[in-house]
């Protein structure tokens, strides 16, 4: 079958995409794929067009994380398509254990960028140095869209009111009982575990089981049903950093000054010439215990997440 062949100015929304895990997740939540477009020579990236209800999206993925990739990156996407008005940063993220409006944190949750308190919904902590084990925080970083930020409070309000949540319907899109897309599935609450922060991954190179990191230093923590058919969504401020954060100690800390609910690495420098929504799936504690079991999973839910928004923008916004 033939695919649709557009031309680089009807693209007006840029999703980006870290990793391959991430990548896969995005191109599950296309309605239709489009014919790749010729690029200038000196654009590296990797595009994979598409459209979600009627928008026409570029997805790009990231040959390395970090947020110097992620500047370059967007640069040259813009370029080469140069009429994308905002984009979308949706990935895996480092989640803090805090509670909000809807309840604790948990892994494989999503937490939306969101304007709170003295914070534009992104926060860079760092400027490329700790100091003494503290950070010094560089100026403030450009807050989401105004569109993205309606369509997320729209989605909002169409989830409290609705009983099949649309998020959770976008998650099975990923047939994660084929075998090449396994390692989408739900991993189960029974693998959500949250360690004592002043407790240490005992073996490195090994899971916390192998390795013999001890049960009762888990926190007790009241679990919601093991409910996967509704999947949380917090909104409120996320940490931009280039560090893979591997402590604990440091993650409340750092939460505690910045009154973030997420660590990750790419909106910084995303976020310095194009406005964007940061959408993490929280894959991990930000501890030493950090692993990879919920890498998959908190992917398609950032990823069904963010399919969900283009069901909220309004068409005047971004001209189909
Ligand atoms: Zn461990």
């Amino acid at each position: 079958m033939a695919r649709t062949k557009l031309n680089h100015d009807s693209y007006q929304i840029g999703w980006i995409c870290p990793l391959e895990v991430e990548q896969i997740a995005a191109m599950e939540m296309l309605d239709e794929e489009h014919e790749p477009l010729e690029q200038p020579s000196a654009d590296h990236n990797v595009y994979s067009l598409g459209s979600i209800n009627g928008h026409n999206v570029v997805i790009a993925g990231l040959y390395q994380t970090g947020n110097c990739s992620a500047a370059v990156v967007v640069t040259q996407m813009r370029m080469t398509f140069p009429k994308l008005k905002f984009g979308l940063l949706v990935g895996i993220g480092g989640g803090v254990p805090v509670e909000t409006d809807e309840g604790l944190v948990r892994l494989g949750h999503v937490v939306v960028s969101k304007p709170t308190g003295e914070h534009s919904g992104t926060v860079q902590y760092d400027h490329g140095k700790a100091l003494e084990g503290r950070f010094e925080r560089t100026g403030a970083l450009a807050p989401p869209p105004a569109t993205l930020l309606s369509a997320a409070q729209a989605l909002a309000v169409h989830r409290a009111r609705t009983d099949e949540d649309p998020v959770w319907a976008n998650i099975q899109r990923i047939q994660a009982q084929r075998r090449r897309l396994r390692r989408y599935k739900f991993p189960g609450i029974s693998e959500d575990y949250l360690y004592q922060p002043s407790y240490i991954h005992q073996t490195a190179g090994l899971s916390c089981e192998e390795g013999g990191c001890h049960a009762e230093q888990r926190i007790e923590r009241l679990a919601d049903e093991d409910d996967e058919s509704y999947i949380v969504v917090h909104r409120g401020n996320i940490a931009s950093g280039e560090l893979v954060l591997k402590n604990a100690g440091l993650r409340d800390l750092l939460a505690h000054q910045h009154r973030v609910l997420c660590f990750e690495m790419e909106a910084a420098g995303v976020l310095a010439d194009f406005p964007c929504l940061v959408i993490r799936g929280i894959s991990d504690y930000c501890d030493s215990h950090k692993n990879d079991r919920w890498h998959g999973y908190a992917a398609a839910a950032a990823a069904a997440y963010a399919r969900q928004l283009f069901f909220h923008l309004p068409v005047e916004a971004v001209p189909k």
